[in-house]
């Protein structure tokens, strides 16, 4: 079978040569400013989102019928390189987690009211949102355990339960949050997922969890919310109920796929960093760039992000034929966090103590780089799924081909 032309279109690279030019003038240079995540940080980027806007670089995880500049996995992917050398970059574009994948299953499962209140808003870039899945008490990785429960009354849910890592509750407008609408179902017909605006009383925003030392401010913080009593319409239920499950599949699959093609553009960033100072700082008589262990890391480096970089563009591919490309997915989770990881640490070794200050990007991104083996389905789960699903397809007697 044939290999899938996977080179941007003209058009596409015409829009990618736009974003890189802004991110050179807009966002590399004041990424220390945003850094400190002040008042003033607030407004910079909303001066900047007001930019990109302007510049039709909104939204690009979007067709443009839902206000968006792209649509196509594969486009947007050939754009994330560039949006997501920074850690900024997708808030600025207005393509930032959680709200992407929000915006995205709203917009395919939202009913014409949902979309007027809570994506329309999402879109402008005047609101922000979250999403409330995972709980304290029971595993992440097993989502079938969840405890939070919606119990109908009337044209009303009655939402009672204890949610954390809620990422961007501070600050934002409505969550989505999973709860258990049909105990009795079967494990994957149990919960359905409901918008709740997060100031219906008995939303309570805990606290921001610091996670590696850092609270964060609004979008970056990590959330313990509460749900006591919290009653909305029926109404506000996103698909059907009982739905939970498969819509998370929906969300999650393409919110997996926009972490790794944003990584991409980390990864390239902490290479260049790797092979500029190499070039430059001399040890023991000569460059770093002449030691076989640099050499290693670099040629490994290179080898590796050149293959996460095929693999996103082929499942982006698919995704965008209308294929799930589940495999293809779990495969470059959990393969392109373990890159990211070892990119970014053979850089910052490369720069000794440098790499561990604020004078390169490395060591944030270092910090934000670790929780990508966690969030959105550990390693170790996203193995689990990529063994079971080839290992299906043996005992069905097909075998697998790699095409
Ligand atoms: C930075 C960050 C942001 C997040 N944002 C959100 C968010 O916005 N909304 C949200 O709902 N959640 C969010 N999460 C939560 C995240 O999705 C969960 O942490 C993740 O699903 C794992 O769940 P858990 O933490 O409960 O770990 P557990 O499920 O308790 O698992 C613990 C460990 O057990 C191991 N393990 C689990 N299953 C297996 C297995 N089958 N085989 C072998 N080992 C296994 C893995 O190593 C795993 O790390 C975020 C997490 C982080 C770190």
């Amino acid at each position: 079978m044939a290999v899938a032309d996977l080179r941007p279109t003209d058009e596409a690279l015409e829009l990618r040569e736009r974003v890189r030019v802004f991110m050179e003038a807009h966002v590399y240079p004041n990424e220390a400013a945003l850094d400190r995540e002040d008042d003033e940080a607030d407004a910079l980027i909303a001066k900047l989102r007001a930019r990109a806007k302007e510049e039709g670089l909104w939204a690009p995880h979007l067709p443009p019928e839902a206000g968006g500049s792209s649509g196509s996995f594969l486009v947007y992917a050939h754009l994330n390189e560039e949006i997501g050398r920074s850690l900024w970059g997708q808030l600025v574009f207005n393509c930032q987690a959680p709200d992407a994948g929000n915006g995205e299953i709203l917009w395919h499962f939202g009913t014409e009211e949902q979309k007027r209140r809570f994506l329309d808003p999402l879109v402008s870039g005047e609101a922000r949102s979250f999403f409330s899945m995972t709980e304290p008490d029971v595993p992440g990785s097993d989502p079938t355990t969840l405890q939070t429960r919606a119990v109908r009354d009337g044209d009303d849910w009655v939402i009672d339960g204890h949610k954390w890592f809620s990422s961007g509750a501070e600050g934002a407008a409505f969550g989505i949050v999973m709860a258990v609408t049909d105990p009795d179902a079967d494990p994957h017909g149990r919960a359905s997922q409901i918008i709740v605006p997060a100031d219906t009383p008995g939303v309570e925003v805990v606290r921001a969890i610091p996670t590696m030392g850092h609270r964060g401010r609004g979008w970056t913080t990590h959330c313990e919310v509460r749900y006591t009593g919290v009653r909305v319409s029926v109404e506000n239920t996103l698909g059907e109920i009982g739905e939970g499950f498969r819509i998370a599949q929906k969300r999650l699959g393409p919110g997996r796929i926009h972490h790794v093609m944003r990584w991409l553009g980390q990864m390239q960033r902490a290479f260049e960093l790797m092979c500029s100072y190499a070039l430059e700082r001399e040890t023991f008589g000569g460059p770093l760039a002449e030691k076989q262990t640099v050499q290693n890391w670099i040629a490994d480096s290179a080898a590796e992000i050149h293959a996460c970089r095929l693999m996103t563009l082929d499942a982006a591919h698919k995704i965008d034929q209308g294929d799930e490309a589940r495999v293809e997915v779990s495969v470059i989770k959990f393969y392109a966090a373990r890159v990211l990881n070892d990119v970014i640490d053979r850089a910052i070794q490369t720069h000794g103590g440098r790499g561990l200050t604020d004078e390169t990007p490395l060591a944030a991104m270092s910090m934000m780089a670790r929780g990508g083996r966690i969030y959105d389905g550990p390693d170790e789960v996203h193995k689990m799924v990529v063994a079971r699903l080839i290992l299906k397809s043996f005992a069905a007697g097909d075998g697998w081909r790699f095409e």
